[in-house]
């Protein structure tokens, strides 16, 4: 079952290798030329030693060693070449991962990103990727490169002299196994070290981000505490991974020089038991150096392989976790939109499972305004994002001009809704571009139009580069309202028949709320438009408004009938005074 899922997962793993097989191919034939040269050293120098130099042919004798020289030459363009090859085609191979990744990544719905971390979500696409490449072009090249020194090197050491060669195989395995013991205690420690350097890093963000906060409570001594326990963490960490490696690095040097003494040792009483010649020992010596090379590419091979492939279960996982939100087979293009909304008898809960939204029901006609109101985690941004199908309703149906937003494409869904929320994410890149994201194929025209509407023009033009100024991090940093403004441009250019405002104004003060006010009344005619506020102004020009209150409708009608009523409405407006 579990050598099942191996393979299949190196299936996998091989159907990204193979677009690039030639390289692939290129790669290993080069680095088995290379293993071939190596093997074939000691044996030329074996011959040379043993006709050659007794018969004094000089003329031969050099021409072999120009050969053996060319060869070495030979060896080390292949060596930069199956570098620049190898790596080039692990890099292609992770370009496409990463490419993959991504996509699906985009694919995936809001419920995956409610419970996967940015910064490890960010670990996958960069780190993990990384581990993967290099196993997949060290993976393969190790593997036939030791497999063939080893075995060459036994199969002409048996040939040369059985009795060594069978003290030299047995020691391989032995040490493969004390080396790779080793390099696993060196892994642990450097798993370990990998963890303390996320505790140290969240140590250090946060107490960054939290900068204002710590210097406001004058807490900066307590801060600096916590940083430095986690520092002394990450140091001991640190130097047990030190330690860990100078373990593996003393047992490798001793491991080659056990090999030699055991050659000198069992080759020198061959010798002096007649039954070997000084030539031979010399080719056993340097027989050696051309197994340890192997044996320590194969540890090294263990270890690559290890976290190649937890990398790319990591990889495996996100590819296969399905969106949970799909357009259905027959899912039709929403065209024409007039715009009603209907909430039928819609219950909700989030992956969690506690009910969040309840029974709830209401229409809205097209070109209505309708507000939600109703104290905070009530659930009225969830009651939102229903509508665009950002989550699927656990019971009902939310309809779209009479249907179901399940059996519309998402894309076409989509386009039809524009939604303007408190926190507005501006993407890095200028002015004119994060405008332009309402609708990608905006002339510069229709974007400052848009801009002028959105009574953000003026203040885009006193920025020192106008529309090319750039935004985001390292850029000019926007106040939040013009963030907002910006945002509400986007939905200018992108004019969708439907409207969500979540909030839209209630972080700003009142000069800015007003002209975010007129410009969401221009952008608002003639609209369905569902509005969440809690500062009831917004929301006396409303057509309908809706209370919400623990999960469902409790009041809905016009201010005039809510106020005649009495009820929760009149309450939140006394509460407010407002009335
Ligand atoms: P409101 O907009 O009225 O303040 P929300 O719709 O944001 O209310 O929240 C309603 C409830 O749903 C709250 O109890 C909140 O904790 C919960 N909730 C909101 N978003 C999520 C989420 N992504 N995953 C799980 N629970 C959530």
């Amino acid at each position: 079952m579990n050598n099942n899922k191996n393979t299949s997962k190196i299936k996998i793993f091989a159907s990204y290798i193979s677009p690039h097989r030639r390289l692939f191919l290129i790669d290993m034939a080069l680095s088995l030329l290379i293993a071939l040269v190596d093997l074939a050293f000691p044996f030329v120098t074996r011959k040379t030693m043993q006709v050659l130099l007794p018969e004094q042919k000089y003329n031969v004798f050099f021409v072999i060693m120009a050969i053996l020289l060319i060869a070495y030459i030979l060896r080390a363009v292949f060596q930069y070449l199956v570098t620049v090859i190898g790596h080039g085609m692990g890099t292609l191979v992770e370009a496409d991962m990463r490419r993959a990744v991504f996509t699906h990544m985009q694919s995936l719905s809001f419920s995956f990103f409610d419970h996967n971390r940015t910064g490890v979500l960010m670990t996958r696409v960069t780190n993990d990727l990384f581990e993967i490449v290099e196993l997949a072009h060290h993976g393969p090249e190790n593997l036939l490169t030791c497999t063939v020194t080893i075995f060459g090197a036994i199969l002409i050491l048996m040939f040369i002299q059985p009795i060594l060669a069978t003290v030299l195989i047995v020691m391989v395995p032995v040490l493969l196994l004390i080396g790779m013991k080793q390099r696993r205690s060196m892994q642990r420690a450097n798993k370990e070290v990998k963890e303390k350097t996320g505790e140290i890093n969240a140590a250090i963000e946060s107490g960054i981000s939290g900068i204002r906060t710590s210097k406001a409570f004058a807490n900066e001594a307590n801060e600096e505490e916590k940083f430095k326990k986690a520092n002394e963490v990450f140091k001991g960490s640190r130097i047990k991974y030190y330690k860990a490696m100078g373990r593996f690095m003393g047992t490798t040097e001793a491991m080659v020089g056990m090999m030699q003494v055991a050659v000198i040792a069992v080759g020198g009483f061959l010798i002096m038991k007649g039954k070997m010649d000084y030539i031979d020992l010399i080719t056993f010596t340097l027989y050696v150096s051309a197994f340890t090379t192997p044996v320590r590419k194969l540890i090294q091979f263990m270890e690559i392989y290890t976290q190649g492939m937890a990398g790319f279960e990591r990889f495996l996982e996100i590819m296969q976790t399905k969106p949970e939100i799909m357009d259905s087979e027959d899912a039709m293009v929403l065209k024409d939109v007039e715009g009603s909304i209907e909430f039928d008898d819609v219950s909700f809960s989030y992956e969690t499972g506690e009910q969040v939204l309840s029974h709830i029901s209401l229409k809205i006609a097209p070109g209505e305004s309708f507000a939600l109101v109703g104290s905070s985690g009530s659930g009225k941004t969830t009651m939102c994002h229903l509508v665009p199908r950002f989550y699927d309703v656990t019971e009902g149906r939310v309809l779209i001009d009479h249907k179901d937003v399940r059996d519309i494409t998402q894309e076409s869904l989509r386009k039809n809704i524009g939604i303007i929320q408190q926190d507005v994410f501006l993407y890095a890149g200028t002015v004119m571009e994060n405008i332009r994201y309402g609708r990608p194929d905006a002339s510069d025209a229709e974007v400052v139009a848009a801009a002028k509407m959105a009574r953000i023009h003026d203040e885009i033009i006193k920025m020192p580069e106008g529309y090319d100024t750039y935004v985001g991090e390292r850029g000019v940093v926007l106040s939040g309202g013009q963030k907002q403004r910006i945002s509400i441009a986007r939905v200018f250019l992108k004019d969708p028949p439907i409207l969500i405002l979540d909030e839209a104004t209630s972080a700003l003060d009142s000069v800015t709320e007003l002209k975010i006010q007129e410009s969401l009344d221009t952008l608002s005619k003639g609209k369905t438009c569902i509005v969440i506020a809690h500062r009831l102004s917004t929301v006396k020009n409303v057509d309908k408004i809706a209370v919400v209150e623990d999960k469902r409708i409790v009041e809905q009608g016009s201010r005039e009938e809510l106020l005649a009523r009495k009820g929760a409405y009149a309450a939140l407006e006394e509460a407010q005074k407002l009335a």
